[in-house]
């Protein structure tokens, strides 16, 4: 991307929902409760489905909040894919069914997604680490999420499609890839609602997680396109608001579709004309204006740059392009090398001369440097702490941001006495 001042500081409030923890009503039978992930509810004939469970915190709140509403057993539950702020929040409902002699939700799901929770388990270190970082959240909000025996595995599972019924009325259930590989959306064709999960975002989609497997973004665009076929009058997504009407729910999904396609074939056709991933990466990708002002489509989750790193690692594997970076040097000894040419205080001063231009991610790969010299150097652990905390506050990705400021974080642990 070309190298230009960072923009001013702004607000870092949650971009998402600001109806978070409350149950909205959008017509009778057919109810949202707005998590960080959000449940989705139809009910109206003496049975009700929830697509998704929120996370273990907020599956509590969901379920007494539809009680509020109505007695209904939920007979269904559908996990639109096993990430854990949809798929955790079983427990309390299971606990609510139970308590009140209703039997115990049938739980369905895409069949790869027993395979996710099993790696999940596999790498519960890893998983809370990272999402521990992505998320902002404290140590103790992960802990043990992750650990074998705290999933609800599905009852049922399929692949393809799914048809089921609920009190007489038919559900769609639809595989798809996008954000994950076990991605479910609900049709209701009687009342053309479709429950699609993490299929939308209120953000850019997010494919291309720092840390995290495949994603896919092309076949996202293809999902979203197939629900814009069947003219959803509501589309309620896993974050953000409730979309309705026709004409607001065809925009949402075909605009969202044209921006994944839109980023997906720039890069193919930059990696058909022989680029490298470097050279992709560094010159950028930009969606067109039209595109880039839709609020939906914001990058206040998702990014471009993380697109184009999905699409990259997709079709092009790992290596950038660059030669040293094959099999790289230690970074500790690149830094030594380049402060033995120019001299450590040499190369801070520049970084901050950089940092008070506004040129942030160049003042950050002078300092990293630096720190990479000399891993106990306190002035150069506080540039960088200081650096990264004023990237994080210009930066509009959630995701990035929260990496931003953890990494900060860290570094301010080690000034201390
Ligand atoms: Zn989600």
């Amino acid at each position: 991307m070309a190298s230009t001042p960072n923009p001013p500081p702004r607000s870092n409030a949650n971009p998402f929902d600001p109806m978070m923890g409350q149950l909205e009503e959008l017509e009778p039978g057919l109810a949202m409760f707005h998590g960080f992930a959000n449940v989705a509810f139809a009910y109206g004939r003496g049975e009700m489905i929830a697509a998704d469970t929120s996370s273990r915190a907020m599956g509590a709140r969901a379920i007494e909040a539809i009680r509020k509403v109505t007695d209904e057993p939920v007979t269904v539950i559908v996990y639109t894919h096993g990430h854990g702020d949809h798929a955790f929040g079983t427990e309390a409902f299971i606990a609510d069914a139970l308590a009140r002699g209703y039997p115990r939700p049938k739980i369905w799901a895409h069949e790869d997604l027993r395979g996710r929770f099993k790696r999940y388990a596999r790498t519960a270190g890893w998983q809370s680490h990272i999402n521990r970082l992505q998320f902002g959240a404290t140590s103790q909000a992960v802990a043990g999420i992750f650990k074998e025996d705290s999933y609800h595995y599905p009852d049922l599972t399929f692949r393809g499609m799914q048809l089921l019924e609920l009190a007489g009325e038919a559900v769609e259930l639809h595989h798809a890839l996008g954000e994950t590989d076990d991605a479910v959306w609900v049709w209701l064709p009687l009342r053309r609602v479709a429950m699609v999960g993490d299929l939308i975002v209120s953000s850019l989609p997010n494919t291309g997680n720092p840390n995290k497997v495949q994603r896919y973004t092309l076949e996202w665009a293809e999902a979203l396109e197939k629900i814009a076929a069947r003219k959803p009058k509501y589309v309620l997504p896993g974050h953000g608001p409730a979309y309705r009407g026709e004409a607001e729910c065809q925009e949402l999904l075909l605009d969202t579709a044209r921006a994944m396609r839109f980023i997906h074939d720039a890069v193919i056709a930059r990696l058909n004309a022989g680029q490298w991933p470097v050279d992709i990466i560094e010159a950028g990708i930009e969606l067109p204006r039209e595109l880039a002002e839709k609020p939906f489509l914001a990058p206040v989750y998702g990014c471009v740059p993380f697109v184009v790193r999905d699409v990259i690692r997709r079709y092009a594997g790992w290596w950038s392009g660059e030669p040293s970076q094959m099999f790289p040097a230690p970074r500790t000894e690149r830094g030594r090398d380049i402060v033995a040419l120019c001299g450590r205080d040499a190369l801070l001063r520049r970084a901050k001369e950089l940092q008070a231009a506004g040129y942030l991610e160049r003042a950050l790969s002078l300092a990293e440097i630096a720190h990479n010299a000399d891993g106990d150097d306190l002035e150069a652990i506080a540039l960088n702490a200081e650096i990264l905390e004023a990237m994080a506050s210009v930066e509009r990705s959630f995701i990035a941001r929260n990496f931003f400021a953890g990494a900060a974080r860290a570094l301010r642990e080690r000034l201390k006495p």
